[in-house]
């Protein structure tokens, strides 16, 4: 069994989207499910439960982000009708994708590190 003194940085581990105990081992099993255990490490990932959490903040960002830049692009470059079409119907599910896989990853790092969980009565 490794040893895990090494502190890994929640915003490291969720940009390179890997465990949050070692850093190493891979979080996702394809795009957005996550594995059952660390490859690395070991650890057991049934800890995991970000819930909406990803998705609102994806929301809000993207959001915030796409209708913003729709707006520059059509008052201050004269963006035509199609070219919005064309480029947020494809901007928009790519950014929300990698953007899910750093929230989710970010959430599940800081999950780990303040050992957040339900609360409960007693412990079994
Ligand atoms: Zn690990």
């Amino acid at each position: 069994m490794p040893s895990h003194t090494q502190f890994v940085s929640p915003l490291a581990a969720a940009i390179a989207c890997r465990c949050p105990r070692c850093g190493k081992g891979k979080l996702f099993v394809n795009v957005l499910n996550i594995r059952d255990k660390c490859d690395a490490c070991g650890l057991d990932y049934k800890f995991v439960d970000t819930g909406d959490g990803p998705a609102v903040f994806a929301i809000f960002i993207l959001g915030f982000l796409c209708i913003g830049g729709a707006l520059i692009a059509e008052f201050e470059f004269g963006v035509p009708w199609w070219a919005h079409v064309l480029l947020w119907g494809i901007l928009t599910p790519l950014l929300g994708v990698l953007l899910l896989r750093f929230l989710k990853a970010l959430l599940i790092a800081l999950q780990f590190k303040n050992k957040a969980e339900e609360g409960r009565l007693s412990k079994e």
